[in-house]
């Protein structure tokens, strides 16, 4: 018999706590997972699933344009936001119970209410105290308000997949994954769609050439960019909001959306408690079994700001498992991870950057192609896709992969099989295309360039 009451105690009910629950308790661990709001966590309940599906919406409303080019004669088309958003909390609902389900059939204990650490190996629960043998924190993160007078009056993501009506015209702040997303959708469901983002470009960390294109592509599609600009403050006009950019324009809205950014959750929880230590953005290190500064606490997915992305929390959280309760030592391997941003076009990548790969590499060979695809031919959409490889000069091995178009996340799924099994450019080579296809770009790219800014270590 355990001398507590669980072998394992979950902070958090989404992907990685979930997933870490299951599994242990498939190794015969007695578990429990508090949940605060609702089990699925950031991905199901409000984020990557009612996001996507949002998104699916706005493609709907491009494609009916679009159709026009093919012989379609469109009557004019309205949409009815409160359809969608209650269609969308059905399907959360559904995939929720799901959740439950899955918990209720390991024999998972949930325990719904704010879970924080009062003593080692002590958690407490709506004042009810439980001891467990490990603690994992799965606790995720939360949209983060810029610090600016009316901030008050902003939205985040959370609130805009609650929200009753669309707006008319809608601002939204940031320039990551977030406010790309939503610009997409906002455009593709008809509003009036202005980016106002601090940096010269979209998407910090992506590749140069990644981010002019997507920049250059969201503002052929009527996005309004505001580059290089700050918001000095909101302030409200009536039923509208008012946007003061550094620069003395004022844009007026319906709707104010801060896309800023995402804080890790560890505020309240006891950390300190457990000498369970927390960075400058609150997130919580770990080594690579996942393991904190405190020996039986644990923590996986966005709390430890690593590698923010669904799949990778999954990962981390089944890793933990079995490295615990399976005596299987596993980590997660964050290299060579494919991720997207499900703006429209999409962004999708796995592997190095130009820029990365030269800072790594002495050479590099670069291949990149830019063209219009055949649907926008008709479509009248003044679209551009990018495809591009970056090469190791020497070894020809595929370094890194990017690729700017519609169903781009689709493309890079198998791409990124190939750069895990180490593939070269001469495999790419020798791969036959899919006709007529975005993705056939992939193999059939032939002109490089050198590249080699800082060269250095081989
Ligand atoms: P990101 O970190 O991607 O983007 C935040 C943006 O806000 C950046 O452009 C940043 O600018 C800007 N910003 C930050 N602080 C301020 C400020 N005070 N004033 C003005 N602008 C500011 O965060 P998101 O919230 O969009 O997404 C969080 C994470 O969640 C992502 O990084 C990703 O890991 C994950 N995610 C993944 C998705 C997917 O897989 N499709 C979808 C959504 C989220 P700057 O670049 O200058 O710092």
């Amino acid at each position: 018999m355990s001398a507590y009451d669980f072998d394992l105690f979950v902070i958090g009910g989404g992907s990685g706590g979930v997933r870490a629950s299951r599994i242990a308790a498939g190794y015969g661990a007695k578990v429990a997972v508090a949940e605060a709001y609702r089990l699925g966590g950031t991905c199901v309940i409000r984020g990557c699933v009612p996001k996507k599906l949002l998104m699916y919406a706005a493609q709907f409303g491009m494609a009916l344009e679009e159709s026009k080019g093919f012989g379609w004669q469109v009557p004019d088309a309205s949409h009815q936001w409160e359809s969608l958003i209650r269609a969308k909390d059905t399907e959360v609902d559904r995939l929720e119970h799901v959740y439950e389900g899955l918990l209720g059939s390991a024999g998972v204990e949930v325990l719904k209410g704010k879970a924080t650490i009062v003593g080692p190996h002590e958690v407490r629960v709506n004042d009810v105290r439980f001891t467990a043998d490990h603690i994992l924190v799965a606790s995720g993160a939360t949209p983060e308000l810029p610090q600016i007078p009316g901030a008050e009056l902003m939205m985040t993501s959370d609130d805009v997949l609650a929200m009753e009506h669309a707006p008319e015209r809608i601002a939204i702040v940031g320039g990551g994954y977030i406010a790309c997303e939503f610009a997409g959708i906002f455009k593709g469901l008809g509003s009036s769609v202005w980016m106002v983002h601090r940096g010269s470009k979209l998407l910090r960390g992506f590749d140069e050439q990644v981010r002019e294109h997507i920049g250059s592509q969201l503002a052929a599609n009527d996005i309004q960019m505001r580059l290089a600009s700050t918001v000095d403050a909101v302030e409200r006009k009536g039923n509208a909001y008012l946007l003061y950019l550094a620069f003395g324009e004022i844009l007026e809205v319906d709707l104010v959306m801060a896309a800023t950014g995402r804080r890790p959750n560890t505020d309240g929880l006891g950390l300190e408690r457990v000498g369970v230590q927390v960075d400058a953005r609150g997130a919580i290190p770990v080594d690579s079994y996942s393991r904190t500064s405190s020996d039986h606490v644990y923590a996986v997915g966005d709390v430890t700001n690593r590698l923010n992305l669904t799949p990778v929390a999954i990962h981390e959280g089944h890793a933990f498992a079995d490295t615990v309760f399976g005596n299987r030592p596993r980590r997660t391997d964050h290299d060579g991870v494919p991720f997207a941003v499900f703006s429209q076009p999409q962004v999708a990548a796995v592997g190095l950057t130009e820029e990365e790969a030269c800072a790594k590499h002495s050479a590099v060979r670069v291949y990149s192609s830019t063209f219009r695809p055949m649907r926008a031919a008709l479509s009248g959409r003044n679209e551009r896709v990018l495809v591009k490889l970056i090469a190791h000069a020497t070894t020809d091995q595929i370094l890194g992969a990017h690729i700017v178009a519609a169903d781009a996340a689709e493309i890079i799924q198998g791409i990124a099989i190939a750069l895990k099994a180490g593939a070269t450019k001469a495999d790419f080579d020798a791969t036959l295309g899919v006709h007529p296809s975005v993705a056939e770009e992939f193999v059939t790219l032939r002109d490089a360039r050198i590249s080699s800014r800082r060269g250095n270590d081989d």
